[in-house]
């Protein structure tokens, strides 16, 4: 076996009991990434100079008997939406295609705090928006189940390279289903927590009020100890929540006697893709097998959750992405002769089509005469939303749906058609309006060997609960052996 193939918590043990050094697990992450980068391009920048600088900098430390934070000297990826001082970040955009922060995100200083070993800059789609990482100004990441197939998106690079064992895990950014729709996609465990659980300081906005960081990983355990490296309270973010973090491994439990899974009559439709449906069926039925107790629960808004974050993202993108204007940072195009063509040419020329119809989406549900009938109705129907889940947790302690309405798409299949690829995040959207924290984890595979996600829901900061049931899940069944063949 490869060092490359060993869970993130496998390789802290080893690590640990001196079976091996932070340079010898880098050594197999960049070999791993040099056999395979050229067939799924999941990197935008890959940093293999400062992965070695790192890991030699753990194993000094190792030497002289000193205590190693629990993910020190492992190597992990992170989504380019990043800021990463002195590392160029570009959120998959030609405006920010040579920008270098001056700084780094609150996720990024304290994995750095606690030394991982960072291997690269993940692809993406351009400013996370997306399902497929189609939209990257960059490249197209494949996906390694089936390199014809798109990886997921928008946090396709990072679920990819995890996917395909090019780093022991990574961070993604989830807005509508970022995070877990790629997971789905490439059989790896993502989990959005709850708004407000992870600092959004140094992501690079797309939605302000949908944003979140999170893990993708190998497996659930991983997610638990990702999630403790980055949850808690940042002053530098005053939508990040004071409240103590609980320590996530403690949930690992196998035992669900009694858990109420909640089963949303509006997420399992005629129409549906045949095999996902089945499959999600068959893990409700696990967990009937193991103790759980199902029961059925009702999302009655459930068919207006795309339209609704399709006012509400957009609105928000069109404020955050007007600082890209060419004069204080990012792409400045050279053919403008006054300031006016400056910003008009800027962004003409900067932004990608896909980033361009949000931009002008936002604008026109946020303009005067138009504000009352989209984005404040918007607004409203948020909150309807929300008291759905309040209601449907009246009745169960998590929710299991299908992660995304089918598994991977062929490349370049819905490009051509916004509306569906937006359809991708039927699934996931509602999680993100509601600010509720949503995992999906490996649940079977189509006939045609391409993984297939399940989507667990739990009350705010309820993170816990769901990785106890994802995690007893996780132990009765053996999705998570099956490897991509590269
Ligand atoms: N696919 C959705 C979008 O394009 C969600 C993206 C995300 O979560 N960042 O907006």
């Amino acid at each position: 076996m490869e060092l490359y193939e060993l869970t993130l918590s496998q390789a802290a043990e080893k690590l640990r009991n001196k079976e091996c050094s932070s340079v010898e697990l880098t050594e197999s992450a960049l070999k791993r990434i040099s056999e395979t980068e050229d067939k799924i391009g999941a990197y935008i920048t890959q940093t293999p100079e400062l992965a070695l600088e790192q890991a030699k900098k753990v194993d000094q430390k190792i030497a002289a008997g000193e205590k190693l934070a629990s993910l020190a000297g492992i190597p992990i990826g992170l989504k380019d939406i990043f800021v990463t001082k002195d590392i160029r970040t570009t959120c998959a955009s030609k405006i920010l295609e040579n920008f270098i922060p001056p700084y780094d995100g609150t996720a990024v200083s304290k994995l750095k705090a606690q030394e991982i070993v960072l291997t690269g800059k993940l692809n993406m789609d351009e400013f996370a928006m997306g399902s497929s990482t189609e939209t990257s100004f960059f490249k197209q990441t494949k996906n390694p189940w089936n390199l014809e197939c798109i990886p997921g998106g928008s946090s396709g690079g990072s679920a990819a390279s995890v996917a395909a064992d090019q780093c022991f895990a990574s961070l993604g950014t989830d807005t509508g289903g970022s995070i877990r729709q790629p997971a789905a996609l490439t059989g790896i465990v993502g989990l959005k927590p709850t708004y407000g659980r992870v600092s959004r300081y140094g992501v690079i906005a797309f939605a302000s009020s949908l944003d979140q960081v999170g893990p993708m990983t190998k497996d659930v355990r991983d997610s638990a100890l990702l999630l403790q490296a980055i949850a808690g309270h940042d002053p530098l973010d005053s939508t990040s929540v004071p409240k103590e973090v609980p320590n996530y491994s403690e949930f690992l439990q196998n035992d669900v006697k009694g858990l109420k899974v909640g089963v949303p009559k509006e997420y399992f439709i005629d129409g549906m893709d045949a095999e996902v449906k089945n499959a999600v069926e068959a893990a409700i039925k696990k967990y009937e097998e193991m103790g759980a107790q199902i029961v059925e629960v009702s999302l009655p808004h459930t068919e207006y959750a795309v339209s609704t974050y399709y006012i509400l993202a957009p609105a928000e993108a069109s404020s955050n992405l007007a600082r890209y204007d060419g004069i204080r940072y990012g792409y400045r195009s050279t053919e403008a002769k006054n300031l006016h063509e400056t910003f008009i040419k800027s962004r003409s020329e900067g932004f990608g089509d896909e980033v361009k119809r949000r931009i002008m989406l936002g604008t026109f549900v946020l303009s005067a005469g138009y504000y009352d009938a989209y984005y404040l109705k918007a607004q409203k129907v948020r909150t309807l939303i929300r008291q759905d889940f309040e209601q449907a947790f009246q009745k169960a302690d998590v929710l299991i749906t299908p992660t995304s309405p089918s598994a991977a798409f062929k490349l370049g299949e819905k490009t051509q058609d916004p509306v569906q690829m937006y359809l991708s995040d039927i699934f996931t959207i509602n999680v993100n309006l509601a600010g509720l924290p949503g995992m999906s984890l490996p649940c079977g595979f189509t006939k045609s060997g391409l993984p297939i996600g399940m989507q667990l829901i739990a009350p705010a900061f309820e993170e816990g609960r769901l990785l106890h049931a994802a995690y007893a899940y996780e132990q009765a069944t053996d999705w998570k052996t099956r490897r991509p063949s590269l």
